[in-house]
């Protein structure tokens, strides 16, 4: 992009430096360019800035979820988890090394690491039966900057700096990041190159965009990969996630069995359940047989209850109960801890609720 305005290729570097490393707010701040370089980029319409905070919720748990503003007016929703392992345990990558927590306890004090959930769209299109961000339709699509802006602008809010400190990325706040495809894979360049973050501390959730799962998996740079499944057959996962429709079972799993994976990843699936309709015994064994031959693991997430939804949350001991049909079929299955219930932060809750105490930003 540099190039094209005439200059050498460090100056990215330096921009990409004042903008996610000292995040600096106006082009006037960026010294380290030259000023006719920071003239022509006025001209050609840039502008620096970071989204607003418009409110922050603190959850007992030590979530803060944020309500960000952008310049046209829109906003979403952002959620820091310190000390989160953003679901990632047992993937077998670098962001699931809490496996390693176990072994070695004593470098648990010492390590920083937060898990930040970022949205790729004002809204949702996909309109699952059991997502509070279904609720709202899909506004627009969030531009890379918009992206990588809510990490910098949690970051900064937080006193956090990466590389040093430990930080996971998942793309899974509002909106489907595979129908933002280019924007969402731009700002996972932006996010190595710029703020320095790994990609394989990263994990992107998609719905079930089958063709972008491919293209997906072509990316020489990309995020890990987690795959929102939620029922074991068509005719339940039709009813729960109309999508299904479009791409089914069959040609999902066929994505999921040809997706190149890297040494020693695993392919995640996320499954909520939902009670009395998706979280029988029969069930996780018809899950057992659709994963079979696939190096995957398991979320389970317990629904997180709303007063917009007809589905309950099921007891633990029901969770638990088909957390141990899919351990003994040899797959591991983790039951992901609710982040942030109490203020609407957790998985699916993301609807711009405000009607809960806010802290001060
Ligand atoms: N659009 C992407 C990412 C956002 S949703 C996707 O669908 O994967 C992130 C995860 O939250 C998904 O796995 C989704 O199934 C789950 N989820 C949605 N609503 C939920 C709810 N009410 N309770 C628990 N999990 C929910």
């Amino acid at each position: 992009m540099v190039e094209g305005f005439g200059q050498a290729p460090y100056r990215l570097r330096q921009l990409l430096d004042g903008l996610y490393r000292q995040r600096w707010s106006g082009l006037e701040q960026f010294t380290t360019l030259p000023s006719s370089f920071r003239h022509q980029l006025t001209e050609a319409g840039y502008v620096v800035g970071l989204p607003q905070v418009e409110k922050k919720f603190a959850s007992s748990d030590g979530t803060v979820r944020y309500l960000l503003g952008f310049s046209d007016g829109q906003s979403v929703e952002t959620v820091w988890m310190p000390e989160g392992d953003g679901g990632e345990i047992g993937d077998g990558s670098e962001a699931g090394d809490e496996l390693e927590t176990v072994t070695h306890p004593e470098r648990v004090v010492s390590w920083h690491r937060s898990t930040i959930c970022v949205s790729s769209q004002v809204g949702c299109a996909v309109n699952c039966k059991f997502c509070f961000t279904a609720l709202l339709g899909v506004k627009r699509n969030l531009e890379a900057g918009e992206i990588v802006g809510q990490i910098a602008a949690v970051l900064r809010d937080q006193g956090v700096d990466p590389p040093l400190q430990r930080v996971n990325i998942v793309f899974m706040g509002m909106g489907e990041p595979f129908l933002n495809y280019d924007n969402f894979m731009k700002s996972v360049r932006l996010l190595v190159e710029g703020v320095r973050i790994p990609e394989s501390r990263m994990t992107v959730s998609t719905a079930g965009i089958v063709p972008r799962i491919r293209d997906f998996g072509q990316e020489a740079v990309r995020p890990k990969l987690a795959i929102s499944l939620n029922a074991s057959n068509d005719a339940l996962r039709s009813e729960v996630m109309p999508l299904n429709r479009k791409w089914n079972l069959a040609e999902l799993m066929k994505a999921a069995r040809e997706f190149p994976l890297r040494a020693r990843e695993r392919l995640t699936f996320e499954y909520v359940l939902l009670a009395g309709v998706n979280d029988a015994a029969e069930q996780a064994r018809e899950v057992v047989e659709l994963v079979r031959g696939i190096r995957a693991k398991i979320n389970l997430i317990a629904l997180n209850p709303g007063t917009e939804l007809s589905y309950r949350t099921p007891e633990q001991e029901r969770v638990l109960a088909f957390q141990r049909i899919l351990v003994a079929a040899g797959i591991p299955t983790f039951v992901r801890r609710p982040r942030g219930r109490d203020i609407f932060a957790a998985c699916g809750q993301l609807k711009r609720t405000v009607d809960v105490a806010p802290t001060s930003p």
